[in-house]
């Protein structure tokens, strides 16, 4: 700094400015929702280290001019505490990098104690060398001698360790976000050069500032959706996690709105505000977190909502109002934090779970059951998992199951549907309803096709070689599955290798909206149909029946399904509706299947509706497939 007056080289602008910007961080984070991870805390370490050592700059430059007496012994300790500072705030970078950078022990443990190193040798070394008067001296006529400059030397040896860190271990955090650290350390390197440059020294704090601004915004921003006051899920997962290890209670609200779950369409202006005014006003601290389009979930503590019982019905009283306006369909979850639900963070699936089981326009409060059936619920998924890795055929954990058919023409029963079951070994027989959705929506329903084709085509190959007459056992197929560009292959394989005629396996199909499920079971049935296989049109009546559709692809069956064997009973108008759809069908050449045939009255209507096969409880409930020899015949 050579011979001029100390005080010169400096203006308290910068220093000014970073107590400025601090306090407005501060601000900031308290009024937005931050994650509160460890590096959360580091950083707010950071920011009021930073304030301070803007202070003692700013007093230890202020206290100067005040001196007379040539005593300047407030001003060298005030010195050395704003350099201690500084160098803290160095060992806090690195700290942070560390933590943030996720490392191991073995690679923390070397580093640390390097950083540490460098700074208590640096912090003494300024103690001792001001005290003896080797690296900076005022003179009693107010000039400043420096000749060794401490303080860069400690600046140099963090940054090298800083760099280190950044190159060593470039690939522990996203790209984009390292460079973004990378940017403002080499601003901050800018000014620190250029301010040495022109004798300054005003805004050495600051400089130290724009990695804590880069900080906050790559980490600890959770952005609102300013519009519903809403966060990110991500946000949700950590703060479940923050609160149960601080073993605080939750209150929780979903509100899930189907209208609204697809892509593209927002939220109405009108319900947005409505929601917001949900969220602020019935429970205090509540943080509402936007999980989609159409899913949100409210969070508050408990012990600040003391009177929660009162607020829920108040909620659940205006929520019945605000239904009467908008009338959009919803399900509402309400509940409080549950140990084994927060452990694992699972309350996202909790809540899907629960959505599976509820009808619409719905208000749910959790109860132990909903516990229970998440966790038979997991323990599925689990299972279904495990099926799918070992892909092992005749996985005993996958029953085929029959229900025998009866063949009006030969008054005899010779072809059957195959139907799933599961029996697991903590919870035995689970039916189709509790896992066929699971498997669909999780991809295992493939494998499970296979399985039953496996054991159908297993058992079809005894009775024939046991001298039964066997038609046909016709094997459920999911729409989904036919997009596997496998799937034929898969089925082809599978019967091949039992040995039987290709024409003793059907494959029943539901009918689909989309043009590309039409698609894909249209080349689907082309090309197995070539083979002998039959095909049926499963569940007719139920679901939104495109006959144009229909007659373009080559079923051999119709299945009507129970509903219409139900309407057919109602009156006589709906009697002929489906019995004329029947003849229909029958005129053109498909064979008519009637499911859900409980009684003789229902037998001997379907027969009047051009019945070729019947199928239902009247016959048999479903059975396990070796019990089949009981109803068919030996030929
Ligand atoms: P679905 O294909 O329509 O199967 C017929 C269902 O109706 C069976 O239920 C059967 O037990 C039931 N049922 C049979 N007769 C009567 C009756 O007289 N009255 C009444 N009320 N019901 C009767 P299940 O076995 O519980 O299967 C339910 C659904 O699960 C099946 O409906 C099918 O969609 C699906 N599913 C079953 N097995 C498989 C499979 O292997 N693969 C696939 N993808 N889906 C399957
Ligand atoms: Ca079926
Ligand atoms: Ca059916």
């Amino acid at each position: 700094m050579g011979q001029q007056l100390y005080f010169d080289n400096y203006t308290p602008v910068g220093d000014i400015l970073v107590m400025t910007i601090c306090i407005v961080m501060l601000i900031l984070v308290s009024v937005s929702y931050v994650t509160k991870t460890k590096n959360y805390s580091i950083f707010l370490t950071m920011i009021s280290y930073l304030i301070f050592a803007a202070i003692a700059d700013l007093a230890h430059h202020e206290w100067y001019t005040y001196i007379k007496d040539g005593n300047y012994t407030p001003v060298y300790a005030l010195r050395i505490v704003y350099h201690a500072l500084l160098f803290s705030l160095l060992l806090l970078y690195v700290v942070y990098i560390v933590e943030m950078q996720h490392l191991e022990i073995s690679k923390r443990i070397p580093i640390m104690v390097t950083a540490t190193l460098v700074y208590t040798s640096v912090v003494i070394t300024d103690i001792v060398s001001t005290l003896n008067g080797t690296s900076f001296k005022l003179n009693k006529d107010g000039t400043a001698v420096s000749s060794f400059n401490i303080f860069l030397v400690g600046y140099i040896l963090f940054l090298v360790i800083i760099v280190f860190l950044m190159v060593a271990f470039r690939d522990r955090i996203y790209k984009k976000a390292m460079f973004g650290f990378y940017g403002t350390m080499a601003m901050s390197f800018v000014i620190l050069f250029n301010q040495g440059r022109h004798g300054q020294s005003s805004y050495t704090v600051a400089s130290f500032l724009l990695p804590i601004i880069a900080m906050m915004y790559l980490v600890h921003s959770t952005p609102y959706d300013v519009e519903l006051g809403a966060i990110n899920v991500m946000a949700m997962k950590d703060m479940v996690r923050y609160n149960y290890e601080k073993k605080r209670e939750l209150l929780f609200m979903s509100l899930y709105m189907p209208e609204f779950d697809s892509e593209g369409e927002a939220i109405p202006e009108e319900l947005q505000s409505t929601i917001r005014k949900f969220a602020a006003e019935f429970f205090k601290k509540s943080v509402l977190f936007q999980i989609n389009n159409g899913h949100m979930i409210l969070f508050a503590p408990k012990k600040k909502n003391p009177d929660h019982e009162n607020r829920l019905n108040k909620i659940l009283n205006s929520f019945h109002d605000e239904y009467e306006r908008f009338k959009f369909d919803y399900k509402v979850i309400i509940g409080e934090s549950i140990d084994e639900i927060s452990r694992k963070n699972e309350y996202l699936s909790f809540i899907e779970n629960m959505h599976r089981h509820m009808e619409i326009n719905e208000v749910r409060i959790v109860d132990i059951d909903d516990v229970t059936a998440f966790k038979k619920y997991e323990y599925i998924l689990d299972q279904l998992e495990e099926i799918y890795k070992k892909h092992d055929l005749r996985d005993e954990r996958v029953l085929a199951y029959c229900q025998p058919v009866y063949n009006i023409k030969t008054q005899k029963y010779d072809t059957a549907e195959a139907l799933m079951r599961l029996k697991l070994p903590e919870i035995g027989m689970v039916f189709p309803d509790q896992f066929i959705p699971i498997a669909e929506e999780n991809g295992y329903i493939h494998v499970l096709t296979e399985i039953i084709l496996q054991k159908t085509c297993d058992e079809i190959k005894r009775l024939i070689e046991e001298g039964y007459a066997v038609k046909r056992i016709s094997v459920n197929v999911s729409v989904l599955e036919l997009h596997d560009e496998e799937f034929t292959n898969d089925i082809d394989r599978i019967i091949d290798s039992s040995g039987i005629p290709n024409e003793k396996v059907a494959i029943e199909i539901t009918e689909s909206r989309s043009d590309s499920d039409f698609m894909a079971l249209k080349s689907m049935i082309e090309e197995l149909k070539v083979k002998g296989i039959k095909f049926y049109l499963d569940d007719f009546g139920t679901g939104y029946s495109n006959m144009e559709r229909i007659m373009e692809l080559p079923f051999d069956i119709i299945k009507f399904d129970r509903s219409l064997v139900i309407a057919s009973d109602s009156d006589e108008k709906a009697e002929k509706m489906v019995g004329s759809l029947a003849s229909m069908f029958a005129e053109l050449n498909y064979r008519i299947l009637y499911e859900g045939v409980e009684n003789d009255v229902d037998e001997k209507r379907c027969i009047n509706m051009s019945a070729s096969y019947l199928q239902g409880y009247k016959y048999s409930k479903p059975i396990p497939i070796m019990d089949l020899r009981k109803f068919f015949s030996k030929a």
